[in-house]
């Protein structure tokens, strides 16, 4: 299938393609980092302005970059150290030690040495991340695809956030590996766009959004990256996140209690979401920002046609319920 890349971020990114074209030598993308981290030292936000690609300037205008500096500047203070961590996707993760905070900066930088993505991050030490209580049923029908699914970078880029560390997304693929017929300009070509998505144990809807447009393929919405959103509260007090439902799909409210298997929406293409796709993720508070992930495990499912009594879906499984819905 055609890679894409779906994501879900916190503070500030802007990356219009997760196909990973940069190519560049490590260390032609150190030095663009170095030049960032020199021209916040000198107080040069028009050079770092400079440094991002057209969609990034476009996103980003120079008065908006001056603004969020200034204001690291002011809440950070100056930096001390920084160091290298690796390289997730198209992105260069770095530790950067502040005066007042320690950081972690995601960056993404092109071929043409150009900035088209970061983000900047609580720093935190990799712990092993717990797994959930609650006992799971996939929240759909049929057999869908991970695409990214499991602990390491590798096979999941949800792990460089903190709270979507045990995230996955899915799709629906024909015989042919393809997520769509057709042409992929049109949401409706894609396998699982608008297919029933339900709950997947009995919980609390505590947040409900259905409000926004489904983008056109390959047209990312940076402004609300969750897209329209189901956040379940189980009884073990996990949140799950279930993101980028179509628009006014979603058939929960706030304070609703559903039951496993009732229908909470359809899947869509809302959000930072680059085709149609299910994102799926546990967390142990209800705010991303303060939010451990959480390890999904699924009962008595279909794993490549195999039964599983209990497993956590990870990158190129097929995955499907083995008890039929209602
Ligand atoms: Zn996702």
């Amino acid at each position: 299938m055609k890679k894409s890349i779906f994501t879900t971020v916190l503070m500030l990114v802007f990356v219009t393609s997760f196909t990973a074209t940069a190519q560049k030598k490590e260390s032609k993308r150190h030095k663009v980092v170095e030049a960032v981290i020199n021209n916040y030292k000198s107080d040069n936000n028009s050079a770092i302005y400079k440094l991002f690609d057209t969609e990034m300037q476009k996103a980003m205008p120079e008065d908006k970059t001056a603004e969020f500096f200034n204001n690291l500047r002011k809440n950070a203070g100056a930096i001390k150290n920084y160091s290298y961590l690796k390289k997730v996707s198209t992105f260069d993760l770095y530790k950067i030690e502040f005066e007042k905070a320690t950081l972690q900066l995601n960056i993404s930088i092109n071929k043409n040495s150009k900035i088209d993505g970061f983000a900047f991050r609580p720093y935190v030490e990799n712990k092993k991340i717990a797994n959930v209580k609650t006992d799971l049923t996939l929240p759909f029908d049929d057999e869908w695809y991970v695409v990214w699914g499991g602990d390491t970078e590798d096979v999941n880029y949800h792990v460089i956030l903190e709270s979507q560390k045990g995230a996955f997304d899915c799709v629906i693929l024909d015989s042919e590996d393809k997520s769509f017929k057709n042409d992929r300009s049109v949401n409706e070509n894609f396998y699982c766009f608008g297919k029933k998505l339900y709950a997947p144990c009995k919980a609390e809807v505590i947040m409900a959004v259905d409000g926004i447009k489904d983008n056109i393929p390959g047209v990312m919405n940076n402004t609300f990256p969750t897209g329209n959103t189901v956040v379940l509260k189980t009884e073990n007090n996990e949140y799950i996140y279930i993101c980028h439902f179509k628009q006014f799909s979603v058939k929960v409210k706030q304070g609703d209690i559903v039951n496993r298997g009732d229908l909470l929406g359809l899947c869509g293409n809302s959000g930072r979401s680059s085709e149609a796709h299910l994102h799926f993720h546990i967390q142990n508070n209800e705010y991303q920002e303060h939010s451990n992930g959480l390890k999904a495990y699924f009962s008595n499912i279909f794993v490549n046609k195999n039964q599983e009594l209990k497993y956590s879906p990870l990158r190129g499984d097929r995955i499907e319920n083995n008890i039929v819905k209602k």
